[in-house]
């Protein structure tokens, strides 16, 4: 198959243009043929002699994939999937419009390694990282891709165990060279991978969401076994250290389990483990998985959880259960074509 070039940044473009002697501007005609125009063939890249297209062409290719499978839910939300180069799973981009948003959540893996009890995605293991790519390529192939508003690289995978392609495709969308976009029309969410946290903050201006779901160690580690290799009490330590009283937000994820981690008690902790630090907290409805036990929290613990928050002076909102007829749980439908086709097999 011939090399995509989709997912190269403007570096990488010249770099490509003077292995083959061609002058400089060429790599930003490319690019914004790639980003801007989001053309599928280099034959299309008409600004460019038929020579240098017929010569590209011997070796690359713009790239991406269309989606293989789309599911339509009843509220509008889109969930498609993704084939991938390695070839071992698909993927999923979930398409969210909420009144004037259209907010397109990206995955950045195949599969994840950070093994979280709730997660489908954990259940298939790590298959592979993306390329950058393949990531843009999940925002640049969707019929939706111009009405798009916001992105959350909250799929599939963990973004900051795949850094380099996550920096790259972040790159790409935020350059005036590539999409153009404000990073402040984008989150990346994180489990929590402390090592890589300050080449995030420092190689982009993307909002930061972090995986909560429990101000408790023990107990955070009984879903997110990440919890033993960096504690919550180092990864705050740490956020307390990066300034986010400007344009940044930082923002905690918090899923509500029934009797578990929705009391007045958990509420209080996260108040105190959260105290003086600029952020919000979105909660988030359960979607149950197979062969787990926790069950959603009821409404009424749902309000009672975001009441006590907003009291104690932490700005939180409940996020919109959305997709729940089209498996919108992160992982499922890839699962469940995966399922189909060794069946088929
Ligand atoms: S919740 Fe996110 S980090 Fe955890 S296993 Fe699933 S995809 Fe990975």
């Amino acid at each position: 198959m011939k090399k995509w070039l989709l997912g190269k940044n403007i570096q990488e473009l010249q770099e490509m243009v003077a292995e083959y002697g061609l002058p400089s501007y060429t790599a930003d005609q490319l690019a914004r043929w790639l980003y801007a125009n989001k053309v599928r063939d280099i034959s299309q890249m008409t600004n460019l002699s038929k020579k240098v297209r017929e010569t590209l062409a011997e070796t690359w290719q713009v790239g991406g994939w269309d989606p293989i499978e789309e599911r339509i839910s009843e509220d509008g939300t889109k969930k498609y999937l993704f084939p991938t180069l390695s070839g071992s799973s698909g993927i999923e981009a979930v398409l969210i419009p909420e009144n004037n948003r259209n907010t397109l959540c990206l995955s950045s893996q195949v599969g994840c390694k950070m093994g979280c009890a709730f997660c489908m995605t954990a259940r298939m293991g790590f298959l592979g990282q993306l390329t950058a790519g393949e990531i843009v390529g999940q925002f640049l192939r969707i019929p939706e891709t111009d009405l798009l508003t916001n992105v959350v690289y909250m799929g599939m995978g963990e973004p900051l165990d795949n850094w380099p392609q996550v920096q790259k495709s972040l790159e790409i969308l935020t350059s005036p060279w590539g999409l153009g976009w404000s990073p402040g029309r984008i989150t990346v969410s994180t489990a929590g991978i402390l090592p890589v946290l300050d080449d995030f903050m420092n190689g982009t201006r993307a909002h930061l969401a972090i995986s909560l779901h429990s101000p408790y160690d023990e107990e955070r580690a009984q879903l997110m076994p990440l919890q033993k290799a960096y504690p919550l009490s180092s990864l705050i330590r740490t956020l307390r250290t990066y300034d986010f009283t400007g344009q940044r937000r930082l923002s905690f994820e918090y899923i509500l389990f029934d009797g578990w981690n929705d009391t007045p008690g958990h509420a209080a902790a996260v108040l105190q483990l959260l105290r003086g630090l600029p952020c919000r907290v979105n909660l988030i409805r359960f979607h149950p998985i197979p062969d787990f036990s926790m069950s959603p929290s009821s409404e009424g613990a749902i309000q009672a959880f975001k009441d006590l928050l907003n009291r104690g002076g932490v700005f939180t909102t409940v996020r919109a259960s959305r997709g729940l007829d089209i498996l919108a749980a992160c992982g499922m439908l890839s699962v469940q074509s995966k399922e189909k086709r060794n069946e088929a097999d």
